[in-house]
């Protein structure tokens, strides 16, 4: 299998915030990726734009370190490298302020041919000034697209005063909402997998399906940002977006076609169809201290927080489709491993024709669609249990681990923002969010975080390197279920 890169057209991007930290431990090593493999043309040029005082050289030569340090030994020859640099230049402009609008516009190529894009990498404060300066000093083309970057909000009231700034001078086809998540290989081939294949669309609703859970763990703190992450927490950080993304694509309608209004309105269905979350259904957690490592609120620098660093919740889809089948959502910092993994636990057979011994567990089949590490799929089948002694039964897993099974390709796919800015210059805007969308998962977010601030709700302290809270586990066992182990 050789994989084929298809060159995109030439363009003209704009890198708002091009000296921070995503530009450049993400955006510019990603674009470096694509330039090696051969997808970036000849014409694209990448023009670096933030208040820094830099000119070209010096801009290349941060990008040059960018590399060093981020590209992930990215397999470039040097002069690979000096042919990438040759293609940056760098323009200092303040979103705030009138200098260095004109040098930009002169920057960029008014051949119409040339796709013009702009990646707003900046807080999305700034948002809404550079929309207006790219509209005042005639910068932006109704073709141009813009790129811009989570958090979109923090809540309804804030999602939609962004999405009417930008509104005011981009339509809706000319925005690219950033969700990385939805840039990842395994998360694509969720759609793959429900909508390639024959075999599981039929048994995808409640009749065959018992529940879902979806769980994004994760073992880092977040020492080094604490500040910053308090005044948000794992509900809008993690379940508001990546959490809910995963659960849109797994329990979606089909769309009719694989195109982006088609795949987003399927979405934007499934968020407008979810319950809203009931308190005895969600569990918050902070992680504690252990050894020299500090607990959650010494690294938010506030000894009172009542931020999470964990949630667990139960949700349902209420259509014809899910009527019954619950949703767990889990997600986490310093849990005991990185996992992220969707689990479909299918219901047993409805008649089994086999004894069960007492104490013997009920087989059921469970689909495990891992997403990070060693992204696969496992299909845990019932099977006899080998040798003599009657019919006894077993689970055992059928493993596809994609990485096997593709070989070193699969070693080769393009990370999540490589993939998503060249869907940028292709405008195909499947892989992000809409606007509505992001609006629906905010107005089924915001009446949770409401409800825990009115009830001063205090997050239950977990041990770091543990599965979070004892009572995330009672979440499930209330039900008679339980989750999948967290584990590498
Ligand atoms: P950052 O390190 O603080 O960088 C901010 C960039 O914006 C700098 O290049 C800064 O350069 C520029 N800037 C600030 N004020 C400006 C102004 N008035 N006019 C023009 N440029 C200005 O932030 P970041 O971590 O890169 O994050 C950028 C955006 O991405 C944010 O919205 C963030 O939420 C989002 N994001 C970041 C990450 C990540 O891993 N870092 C992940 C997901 C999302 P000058 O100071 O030179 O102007």
């Amino acid at each position: 299998m050789v994989s084929r890169v298809i060159p995109v057209e030439p363009f003209d991007l704009v890198i708002f915030g091009a000296t921070g930290d995503l530009a450049r431990r993400k955006i510019l090593p990603g674009l470096y990726r694509r330039f090696c493999a051969g997808q970036m043309p000849e014409g694209a040029r990448i023009i670096g734009a933030a208040r820094s005082d830099l000119d070209d050289a010096a801009f290349r030569e941060l990008v040059r370190e960018a590399i060093a340090e981020f590209g992930n030994g990215a397999p470039c020859e040097t002069q690979t490298l000096d042919g990438f640099l040759e293609a940056l230049s760098y323009v200092t402009v303040d979103a705030r302020g009138e200098g260095g609008w004109q040098a930009l516009k002169d920057a960029l190529r008014p051949d119409e041919a040339v796709v013009r894009a702009f990646y707003f990498s900046v807080g999305p404060g700034l948002f809404g000034d550079l929309a207006e300066r790219l509209h005042a000093h005639g910068l932006a083309r109704d073709t141009s697209r813009v790129v811009v970057e989570k958090p979109f909000g923090r809540d309804l009231a804030s999602a939609k005063a962004l999405n009417a700034e930008l509104a005011k001078h981009f339509n809706e086809e000319q925005i690219y909402r950033i969700d990385h998540y939805l840039g990842k290989e395994t998360v694509q081939n969720l759609m793959a997998v429900r909508f390639g294949n024959v075999l599981f669309e039929p048994l995808w609703n409640s009749q065959y399906i018992d529940h879902i859970q979806i769980t994004v763990s994760e073992t880092v703190s977040v020492e080094g940002r604490g500040a910053y992450y308090d005044k948000s927490g794992a509900m809008r950080d993690m379940v508001q977006n990546h959490l809910m993304q995963l659960l849109c694509l797994i329990a979606m309608e089909p769309p009719s076609r694989f195109n982006p209004d088609a795949v987003r309105d399927e979405k934007l269905k499934v968020i407008r169809a979810l319950a809203p979350v009931e308190t005895h259904h969600i569990v918050r957690g902070q992680y504690e201290a252990e050894g020299d490592t500090g607990s959650y609120r010494d690294h938010a620098e506030d000894p009172r927080s009542t931020t999470e660093s964990f949630v667990a919740l139960r949700t349902q889809i209420e259509n014809w489709r899910w009527a019954g089948t619950p949703f767990y959502l889990r997600t986490g910092k310093r849990l005991r491993a990185r996992m992220s993994e969707i689990t479909v636990v299918f219901k047993p057979t409805r008649h089994s024709i086999f004894d069960i011994g007492e104490g013997e567990d009920v087989h059921s089949n469970m689909l495990h669609i891992r997403l990070q590490p060693n992204e696969g799929m496992t299909m845990d089948v019932t099977i006899k249990e080998p040798g003599p002694g009657g019919m006894r039964l077993i689970t055992v897993p059928l493993d596809m681990t994609f990485a096997q099974a593709l070989g070193p390709e699969a070693e080769e796919v393009p990370d999540a923002y490589e993939r998503l800015i060249m869907d940028v210059i292709r405008g195909n805007q499947t892989l992000f969010m809409r606007g509505d969308e992001v609006e629906a998962a905010w107005a089924w977010t915001d009446p949770v975080i409401e409800g825990w601030k009115t009830r001063g709700d205090v997050p239950k302290p977990y041990e770091p390197g543990t599965a979070g809270p004892e009572d995330a586990l009672m979440l499930m066992h209330r039900d008679g279920r339980r989750w999948r182990e967290i584990r590498k």
